[in-house]
């Protein structure tokens, strides 16, 4: 590989950039791969849903996965205002487990399959410009090391990776934030924390390898929500609350971590898990608007894929899924238009169809029910999922007050052949 004219950059270490990475590597691209920080680094979202194993099979971490002992979950328990629900993945047809994950190990894993697969990588690089190929040439990134010391790479396509920090849309302006989310997430780490088994059973936290653990969500004032979930050694605990209704309530108490606390404190039965648990260090992470779409997500010269292209409210985890299926998409259409330059538009409209498409129905999903207009163009999107995966949709959407805009879809149109699958009140704790 010409150290400074690879095929392709791909900037962000991430789940998105490993995979995209992994999978041009393999069609015999090359490949450069750079981030900002060092790996194994820390970020949250480490609840995943079972369609995750496709894209370990095909990277080959699935042992790896299995030999490490990250937690198996089972499926989800909601409590949302009165009513408390349960799904269970092995209603929907799924033979495996989704997974809880911590997710600088986890990444790390991904990132080394993509250097095994060939790609290099140099971390404690970060990509600062870029300069869009003319004419179907090499485009140009500028790169700037730790030490301050800057360099130029000339790849044919860079891949933007680069997740909420959004290199190529903060560059060129073109993030747009959603209006209908503007939220801030506070989470920490738990030890000793207690967890929801299926059937709504607590346990201890020393039973988790034995009985598998159910992701905890629930309902906060406004449309908020909380998170609870157990990993191998510590327990994720986020809060998720519309910025006006952070800003009033934070201001009323001492601090933010306070606010933190005193929220895990009133929610019931989040309150109950916690009960005897110590927050790790003290610390409280924070993260505000972090929804939000990419007027452009591909380009002459670029792709843009995982966090980096769009991103909506984590209530239903399917954030780590899409930034993998990006990848994969991104690397497909990539290949097919370095083969054939021709196709090079067509491809990359593909691309975004594809992309945003997904990233609409995410958003119906998470949508409040009174935005039906939200599930015209959801609607068709529908149609590309298997009719297991609608039906997860559905059930893990009526969990909430959210499902009137996938309802409306599947109704609709009648494109989907949904069952709504029994959601029983729980006996809990
Ligand atoms: C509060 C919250 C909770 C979440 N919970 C879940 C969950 O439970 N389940 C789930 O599936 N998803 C969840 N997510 C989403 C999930 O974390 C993301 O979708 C996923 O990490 C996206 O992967 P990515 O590869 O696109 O980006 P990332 O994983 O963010 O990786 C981007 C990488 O790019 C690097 N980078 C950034 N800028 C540059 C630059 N200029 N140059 C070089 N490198 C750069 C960064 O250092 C980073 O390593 C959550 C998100 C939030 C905000």
């Amino acid at each position: 590989m010409s150290a400074t004219e690879p095929d392709i950059l791909v900037v962000g270490g991430g789940p998105s950039g490993s995979i995209a990475a992994f999978d041009l590597a393999q069609k015999g691209y090359d490949v450069l791969l750079i981030d900002r920080v060092r790996h194994p680094r820390q970020t949250v979202g480490e609840s995943l849903l079972p369609s995750i194993w496709r894209y370990l099979d095909h990277m080959g971490v699935s042992d790896a996965i299995e030999r490490d002992g990250y937690v198996k979950k089972a499926g989800g328990v909601v409590c949302w205002g009165e009513t408390i629900s349960e799904i269970s993945f092995r209603d929907f047809a799924y033979d495996r487990p989704g997974l809880h994950v911590e997710r600088d190990t986890f990444d790390l894993l991904l990132l080394n399959a993509a250097r095994g697969a060939g790609v290099k990588v140099r971390e404690g690089v970060r990509a600062e410009r870029f300069v869009e190929p003319a004419d179907g040439g090499r485009g140009e990134v500028v790169l700037v090391e730790e030490d301050g010391v800057r360099s130029s790479v000339f790849p044919r396509v860079l891949v933007d990776a680069s997740g909420q920090a959004g290199f190529l849309a903060r560059l060129r302006d073109w993030r747009r934030l959603d209006p209908d989310f503007r939220f801030v997430s506070l989470w920490g780490y738990f030890a000793g924390s207690r967890y929801v088994g299926a059937g709504g059973v607590v346990r201890a936290f020393e039973e988790i390898a034995s009985h598998p653990p159910m992701t905890f969500v629930s309902k906060l004032e406004g449309w908020g929500w909380s998170w609870h979930i157990p990993m191998r050694r510590l327990t994720s605990v986020g809060v998720n609350v519309p910025v006006e209704l952070y800003r009033e309530a934070v201001a009323r108490h001492r601090s933010v971590e306070d606010y933190f606390l005193a929220t895990c404190a009133d929610t019931c039965y989040l309150r109950d898990l916690l009960s005897g648990a110590t927050l790790a260090n003290g610390e409280v992470r924070a993260i505000r608007d972090y929804s939000y779409a990419t007027e452009r997500i591909a380009g002459p010269g670029f792709f843009i894929v995982g966090d980096a292209a769009a991103f909506v409210d984590p209530i239903f985890s399917l954030g780590v899924v899409l930034a993998a299926y990006s990848g994969r998409l991104a690397a497909w259409a990539i290949d097919r238009t370095l083969r054939s330059p021709s196709q090079a538009e067509r491809n990359r409209d593909l691309y975004a169809r594809q992309m945003r498409g997904r990233y609409q129905l995410a958003r119906a999903m998470a949508l409040p029910s009174d935005k039906a207009e939200a599930t015209a163009d959801a609607r068709t999107w529908f149609d590309f999922f298997s009719d297991s995966e609608k039906d997860l949709m559905w059930s893990a959407a009526s969990m909430t007050t959210r499902s009137a805009n996938v309802v409306r879809a599947a109704d609709s149109e009648a494109v989907m052949t949904l069952k709504r699958q029994d959601l029983h009140a729980l006996h809990f704790l």
